[in-house]
């Protein structure tokens, strides 16, 4: 192959599929080579997408013209608007996924792509001469020639599989792992990269479950899409929704675990790299919360062709007979037979220090990251990433200014800058928390706040741009009071009448608390050098997290601002801290 490309991506999951598309869209030759091309775009946990905090993500991504949310609307056996008996700025959208139909549609989606080929191979090196990149050599030897190069490996760089006290080379179960990049990117590129480790679940054969002892848990009713571009009316009536199932541990099931800790790769800390801490193993935890005498499981279908159910609440790194053992031990579960089982990975990743706010390599030009490799955890967090890189690389291919989002403007810009300026000491998710500015990033206003950007960087198509300029103008008119009968809902599709007067009463009812968390988040700004005294005792705060108190009793940050850039510390933590310095003070 002797052809040179404007951009390669390596890596085709959730961050490599986004970024080879806005690539290709925006008109730039573009190749993306990956391990498997059966395995495009492949979920390997849980194959479900959104979910609090992450489906707002998503809502973000397909704003601008991503692909991630219009794939989950065709993909999704299951939708439920989470949090939506509380106000709509936490509602967040979450669909479970047939696994196989999302792969298949992504593949499809990248191949019938213009400006975009697919090459299965693995990527063994980096071309790099005074700190630039300039292509990539493959395992066959080859030299790819390319202007830029954006790395999204995921969990394969040196991945290694854990079961029980078996353990081996694998970049997911049953694929190889990238044994050599690593090396490169240490040796040439001057990387410092760590290791993580996540888990996933077993799952089990639907046939071999009895449903009549749990409970249903239905989608809703009136489904949500994820993308804006979805038609609804015409999507719901062709969606076919599937049962999720709840049942629970119980002390048989905590016995089992407890007994045999020292057998789990996760118990014995045989896999010593830390894991996320918001989808822990069950053997984390049963230590973690001893109190507790059961946890929920929720029981999910995998797709509308498969036996496959996934255990959601049962990660595991227990070996194979003591994870049939505990899944027997389950309410439903007695007679259950797994087809796979769950395992714990350990792979190696870049600290985000490292990369800019671009997702571009301070050490090498031209070089970018995203996803996994970061230090990130999740396929909306993947795909953000990979949004993001795919159009700096472009940005900078075409000699533009880059694209940098901010953290009142989206998720996406939150996530690059906690990630950039803190940098990552267990995998990173997203969280409602997290977000300072959460009222107004919500997952209703993601058109308003970042279509715009969506067409200015070629993403939307004018002909859509067209329509959502006409709802704006319908959303002047009705908080001016005007007319709204020169609207009709089939020049305005897929937008509608009724999603203006949704939008316009969900600002309403928000405005003054949108004012307040402005202010409050100037006032964090404003007192980055407020001095917090050397033996303020960070134990009394009870309104904040232990782990929060914790990491603050530790770190012993001197100024408002130190406390601020903590890892893990999040505006509202902050917030709380100010308030209890004032009082502090005060009462000295
Ligand atoms: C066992 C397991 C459990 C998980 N559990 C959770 C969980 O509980 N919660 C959660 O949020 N997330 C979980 N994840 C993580 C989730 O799968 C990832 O966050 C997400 O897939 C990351 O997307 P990505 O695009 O960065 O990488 P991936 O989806 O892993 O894709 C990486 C791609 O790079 C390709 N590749 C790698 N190296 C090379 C190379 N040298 N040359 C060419 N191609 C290469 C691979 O073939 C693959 O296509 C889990 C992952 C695994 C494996």
């Amino acid at each position: 192959m002797s052809k040179k490309y404007n951009i390669i991506v390596v890596g085709a999951g959730h961050a490599g599929c986004e970024a080879a598309l806005a690539c290709a869209r925006i008109g730039i030759e573009t190749l993306v080579i990956t391990l498997n091309v059966d395995s495009i775009a492949k979920m390997s946990c849980n194959p479900a997408i959104g979910g609090i905090a992450k489906g707002q993500m998503v809502r973000e991504i397909d704003a601008m013209g991503g692909e991630m949310g219009l794939i989950t609307d065709y993909a999704g056996l299951q939708f439920k608007m989470l949090n939506s008996s509380r106000g709509p700025a936490v509602w967040s959208p979450r669909a479970q996924c047939d696994k196989g139909l999302y792969s298949i549609l992504m593949s499809k989606s990248l191949q019938n792509q213009k400006n975009l080929d697919i090459l299965q191979s693995e990527v063994t090196t980096l071309l790099v001469k005074n700190k630039k990149i300039y292509g990539v050599k493959i395992l066959t030897g080859e030299i790819i020639n390319a202007n830029m190069v954006i790395i999204a490996t995921g969990t394969f760089l040196n991945g290694m599989i854990h079961i029980g006290k078996i353990n081996f080379e694998g970049g997911r179960f049953n694929e190889k792992q990238a044994s050599y990049l690593s090396k490169c990117l240490i040796g040439d590129c001057g990387l410092i990269l760590e290791r993580f480790k996540t888990t996933t679940t077993p799952r089990v054969n639907a046939a071999s479950i009895d449903y009549s002892k749990m409970f249903e848990q239905l989608g809703d009713d009136k489904p949500h899409p994820f993308s804006h571009f979805t038609v609804i009316e015409k999507w719901r009536k062709n969606l076919k929704q599937l049962p999720c199932w709840l049942t629970y541990t119980n002390s048989i099931t905590h016995e089992i675990v407890s007994d045999n800790l020292d057998s789990s790769s996760i118990g014995i800390g045989e896999v010593n790299s830390k894991s996320p801490r918001y989808c822990p193993a069950i053997e984390e935890k049963i230590q973690r919360y001893p109190q507790k005498k059961s946890h929920h499981i929720f029981v999910e279908p995998e797709g509308y062709n498969t036996n496959e159910i996934y255990l959601n609440g049962l990660y595991t790194g227990l070996s194979f007979d003591l994870q049939q053992k505990m899944i027997n031990s389950i309410t439903g579960l007695e007679n259950a037979k797994v087809i796979r089982y769950g395992y714990a990975i350990e792979y190696d990743y870049s600290n985000p220090l490292q990369i800019k706010n671009t997702l571009e390599t301070k050490n090498i030009e031209n070089l970018f990251l995203c996803g996994q490799i970061n230090g990130t955890t999740g396929y909306e967090e993947a795909a953000s990433q990979g949004f993001v890189a795919g159009v700096n690389a472009c940005f900078k291919f075409l000699e533009k200014e880059p694209l940098v989002f901010k953290r009142n403007q989206s998720y996406i810009g939150v996530l690059i800058d906690d990630i950039t300026t803190k940098g990552v000491d267990e995998p990173y998710r997203m969280f409602t928390s997290r977000a300072e500015y959460r009222l107004s990033v919500r997952n209703d206003n993601a058109d308003l706040r970042l279509m715009d950007i969506g067409h200015s960087i070629g993403l939307i198509s004018d002909e859509l741009y067209k329509k959502f300029k006409l709802y704006k103008k319908l959303l002047i008119n009705i908080c001016e009071g005007d007319v709204i009968n020169l609207f009709v809902d089939e020049e305005l599709s897929p937008w509608s009448i009724e999603k203006a007067k949704n939008e316009i009463y969900i600002h309403e009812k928000y405005k003054g608390y949108i004012e307040i968390q402005s202010k409050m988040a100037n006032k964090i700004k404003k007192n980055e050098d407020k001095k917090i005294p050397k033996n303020f005792e960070y134990n009394k705060l009870d309104s904040l997290s232990a782990e929060t108190r914790q990491r603050f009793s530790k770190m012993r940050p001197q100024t408002i601002g130190q406390a601020s850039r903590l890892h893990a510390i999040n505006p509202s933590d902050i917030a709380v801290l100010m308030i209890y310095l004032e009082k502090n003070k005060k009462e000295r």
